[in-house]
């Protein structure tokens, strides 16, 4: 489905495509550089034309918090370099906030990445060997930071589901977007 930003012509596409009865259906032309608050507001208006017992897709999206915003505005199914682009420039994904491993802060830093989370990264490395891995340009640093920022990702999508099938998907969004909006301390 495209129509950038204008919600008339989005949902006359909606309509057309709809009538073609596709077994699912992809929202492209947003998270193209646009506010966040404008393809939230986009897409709260078009997935309502969609058809609920198939899976819509939003094209290219997106940061851990657009994820749940868009979950709560209609959205199935995503994907993005985001994750995977961002590890390998060392910015990494946690439940306390992101992190910058490139900074000196975590040079002798003995605690995992995220100790809330289960990856072989965060079982098996410090902050301090992530960074000095990054440091050196290992392309062990890639691997690692990207094994980690997946995880994050495919961790997120499902504990939107549990809180989902739990009736608590409002309280979640609430306590997610305030957790990741901080810093991760530094004890
Ligand atoms: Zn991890």
């Amino acid at each position: 489905m495209q129509g950038s930003t204008f919600d008339d012509l989005r949902r006359a596409n909606a309509r057309e495509l709809v009538q073609l009865d596709f077994p699912g259906y992809a929202i492209g032309g947003l998270s193209v550089g646009e506010p966040p608050e404008v393809m939230y507001e986009m897409v709260a208006r078009t997935t309502p034309g969609l058809p609920a017992d198939r899976p819509r897709y939003l094209m290219g999206t997106g940061t851990p918090e657009d994820l749940v915003e868009s979950v709560a505005r209609g959205i199935d199914l995503f994907d993005c370099v985001l994750p995977t682009r961002n590890a390998r420039n060392g910015q990494l994904f946690t439940s306390e906030g992101k992190i910058n491993i490139k900074n000196a802060r975590y040079a002798e830093d003995d605690r995992p990445l995220d100790p809330a989370c289960g990856c072989y990264t965060c079982a098996t490395c410090s902050r301090a060997y992530l960074r000095h891995l990054f440091m050196a340009g290992e392309i062990n640093s890639s691997t690692l930071n990207t094994l980690h920022n997946l995880n994050f990702y495919l961790d997120t999508l499902r504990r939107i589901r549990d809180a989902i099938a739990f009736g608590r998907f409002e309280s979640f969004k609430v306590a997610f977007r305030q957790r990741l909006a901080g810093e991760p301390q530094d004890s």
